[in-house]
């Protein structure tokens, strides 16, 4: 369904970016891979589908970086036809104890990264198919983009943002073939929230499995992770011709948490 087209997937090493690489790759579509940590074996994960597969190494912090490699992705495959939105960092405080270098990097990669690629990325897709745009934007938020919790005070304030630019891109495009929708997941059992888990079991003095029920216990009602294959469906489905016309939706993939 994707042959010819160019995803480029922030924060793709690992977790749901990975998950959403691979989904978008098994549809055929070449991939830009941005992350740190393993990216050989990320890579590798993606050619095995049938990928092209080309990687930058872009800090998403830096809006000169986020420059350097929408660059790059153009170079490599003429245009970004789908930009994924995902990398993102959690840091879990009090307000009245929350390092203010931590509030900026996660303003910075969970929120203003998203507001650099894509508008870096829009003129390309606005052109496309004849100027009448064919574009994909997946900005990938969170329940805490709808709901808040207590010691996330960046990271709710980010994924809050990032739904409003969700709304704003969608409405500016509106008359085009470029939609902009945001996906909303609950828990998932990724190193970002593994560390959560540990956190937990070290300070109850439990185990990490009696850590990860309390976990899910206290806000997912379904008492089950959602994985990354479920969101790589999502995605699929926002890029597919069913999804033409859904535009600004912030999607909850999380087990009932924001149904409460
Ligand atoms: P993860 O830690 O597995 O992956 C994060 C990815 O972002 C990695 O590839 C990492 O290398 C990359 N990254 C981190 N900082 C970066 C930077 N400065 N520049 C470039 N890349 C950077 O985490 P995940 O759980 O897969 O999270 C992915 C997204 O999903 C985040 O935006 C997160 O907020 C969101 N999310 C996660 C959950 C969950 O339960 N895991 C729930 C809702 C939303």
């Amino acid at each position: 369904m994707l042959k010819g087209k160019t995803a480029l997937v922030t924060g793709s090493t690992s977790g749901i970016g990975l998950g959403i690489a691979k989904a978008l790759a098994v549809q055929g579509a070449n991939i830009v891979l941005n992350g740190f940590g393993d990216v050989d074996g990320a890579k590798a994960e993606l050619e095995a589908l049938g990928a092209r597969v080309a990687y930058h190494g872009a800090d998403m912090s830096k809006p000169a970086d986020i420059e350097d490699m929408m660059r790059y992705a153009a170079a490599q495959f003429e245009r970004v036809d789908i930009l994924v939105n995902n990398a993102g960092i959690q840091h879990v405080a009090r307000i009245e104890h929350f390092p203010t270098e931590k509030w900026d990097a996660i303003i910075a990669i969970n929120l203003s990264s998203a507001f650099h690629a894509t508008r870096l990325a829009l003129p390309a897709m606005q052109a496309a198919d004849k100027g009448k745009g064919w574009g994909r934007i997946i900005n990938v938020a969170s329940v805490h983009g709808l709901v808040g919790s207590a010691e996330k005070s960046a990271y709710v304030a980010a994924k809050h943002g990032i739904v409003g630019l969700t709304k704003v891109t969608a409405l500016e495009n509106a008359t085009s073939g470029v939609t902009c929708n945001a996906i909303c997941p609950g828990w998932v059992l990724t190193p970002l929230v593994q560390k959560q888990v540990d956190a937990k079991a070290a300070a109850g003095g439990i185990s990490n499995a009696a850590a990860t029920q309390q976990l899910l216990g206290e806000k997912e009602p379904s008492l089950q992770f959602t994985t990354p294959e479920e969101l790589g469906a999502l995605a699929v489905f926002l890029c597919s011709p069913a999804g033409n016309n859904v535009r600004g939706v912030a999607w909850n993939m999380d087990g009932g948490w924001a149904a409460q």
